[in-house]
Order: structure tokens, then C-alpha cells, then sequence
């Protein structure tokens, strides 16, 4: 089975139509979401259409747990309070009871799925090999999914050695048949690692391979939204520049 792992859609639906589009011609048997599919964007209920139409799995991110009231908004930044209190007044209320009805963490055909990490699911961002090494050290699966730092990385672990991690460009696949896996495939809607690009994962259970992928999108169109829409102008002007 092929899945597709997308992360950190954030109410961008220009970026997560080109990824879904990009997942249909590359032939993926589902989708699965690591949460986040709103908050900073302009579009939160087409997004949560899009996932219900598409996704066979979706967690639940911090974004989406500050919208449906679950986590306070204090402990997010300026633009993202503001962001997230604007979602929650535009957002259908159908849309309020499908994120509600999502959690931070999972497990699928034996792969772990967190949205930020298996130490801490909701908030704890992993972008050293040091952070992966002590979630490897708790992760019960071998191979586990992660997002919330809208970083494309992988760590990896292979016996009596310590974690070692990468970020990862659009092209590389990885063999995963062996040793213990932390991947993180990038964020749809507002990329943070200089590629501005909508990023997603190919995950191939059978052969056990892993493949980065990079598709363009209408970055113009997503950041006239967020203006059109009075979120603030920092929220458009980062998705340019992948930040
Ligand atoms: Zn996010």
C-alpha cells in the first residue's frame, strides 16, 4: 500500500489542492494528515472539506485544538491568536465538530503518527538529531510520522548508535526496511524551511521506501487571501519566502 502523508495544511487550499493533485498522479492509496489543517490561512473550511473528501486518517494539531477550544490560545504567538480566534468565527460549525473529533496521536498499519512528537504529540518540535533521539527511545513503533515544525527531516536510529537526522529536499527517497525511522514530510501550507514549495510524503508499505516530494502552488493566490480575509500581512508575506 502507497500513502501519502501530508502535514500542516493551515487553511491554504491553493497549496493543498496542487498536493492533492500531485498525489493523485503519483497514485497514492490514501492520505494521511498529521494535523494542523487550519489556523494561519485564509481558507480553513475549504480545507476541512477537502480533508473530509480525501484524507482516510487526520490528527489533530495545536491549531486545530486552540480553534475547537481545547488547548488556550495564550500559549501561541501574536499572529497565530489572531489567526486562530478569526478561524474560529468563520469556521462552519460542522466544521467545528469534525476537528473536535480529531486527536494529537494515532497509529496505522503499525506506523506511530503524532502531530508534533511521541514524547509530547502537541507541542514538542523535533528539529535535532538530540530531540529524535529521546523520542526514538519512546516510540514503541519502529517507523513513526511526525509534523509541526513544517520542516521536511528524517532521523534515523540503527542499532547501539545514536539518532542522526537530515533535512530533506524534493527527490530524496529513503530505504526504511530497517532500523527505527522518525520522518517528518514538511508542512502543506506554510513551508518553514526555505523551499516554499508545498511539501508532502510518499510512504510505501510494501517496499518499505520513503519519498520527499516538492510541488509548486499558487503562492500569490493564498497570500492575497490571507490579506483579503485582514489576517496579518506577516502570515502572506512568509509563504513566499518558505519562512
Ligand atoms: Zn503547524
Amino acid at each position: 500500500m502507497k500513502v501519502a502523508v501530508i502535514s500542516d495544511v493551515h487553511g491554504n487550499r491553493h497549496a493543498f489542492e496542487a498536493v492533492l493533485d500531485d498525489i493523485a498522479v503519483a497514485g497514492a492509496d490514501e492520505v494521511w494528515c498529521l494535523g494542523d489543517l487550519v489556523g494561519y490561512g485564509a481558507e480553513p473550511d475549504a480545507c476541512v472539506d477537502l480533508a473530509h473528501d480525501h484524507v482516510a486518517v487526520c490528527l489533530a494539531g495545536n491549531h486545530d485544538l486552540a480553534v475547537t477550544g481545547e488547548i488556550p490560545l495564550e500559549e501561541f504567538s501574536r499572529g497565530a491568536q489572531l489567526a486562530a480566534r478569526w478561524t474560529q468565527e468563520v469556521l462552519a460549525p460542522a466544521h467545528h465538530d469534525f476537528l473536535g473529533a480529531l486527536r494529537p496521536e494515532g497509529e496505522q498499519d503499525g506506523i506511530g503518527l503524532f502531530h508534533a512528537s511521541p514524547r509530547d504529540p502537541i507541542w514538542e518540535y523535533v528539529l535535532s538529531a538530540l530531540l529524535a533521539e529521546l523520542c526514538i527511545s519512546v516510540q514503541t513503533q519502529r517507523i513513526c510520522l511526525i509534523g509541526h515544525s513544517h520542516v521536511a527531516l528524517s532521523f534515523t536510529r540503527q542499532a547501539g548508535q545514536v539518532a542522526t537526522g537530515e533535512s530533506r529536499r524534493q527527490g530524496t527517497e529513503l530505504d526504511i526496511s530497517a532500523d527505527e525511522w522518525l520522518l517528518n514530510p514538511g508542512s502543506v501550507g506554510q513551508p518553514r524551511d526555505g523551499d516554499p514549495r508545498a511539501a508532502w510524503l510518499m510512504l510505501d508499505l510494501g517496499q518499505l521506501t520513503a519519498a520527499y516530494h516538492r510541488v509548486d502552488y499558487d503562492i500569490l493566490g493564498a497570500a492575497a487571501a490571507i490579506r483579503a480575509a485582514g489576517l496579518p500581512d506577516s502570515l502572506a508575506e512568509r509563504l513566499e519566502y518558505g519562512q
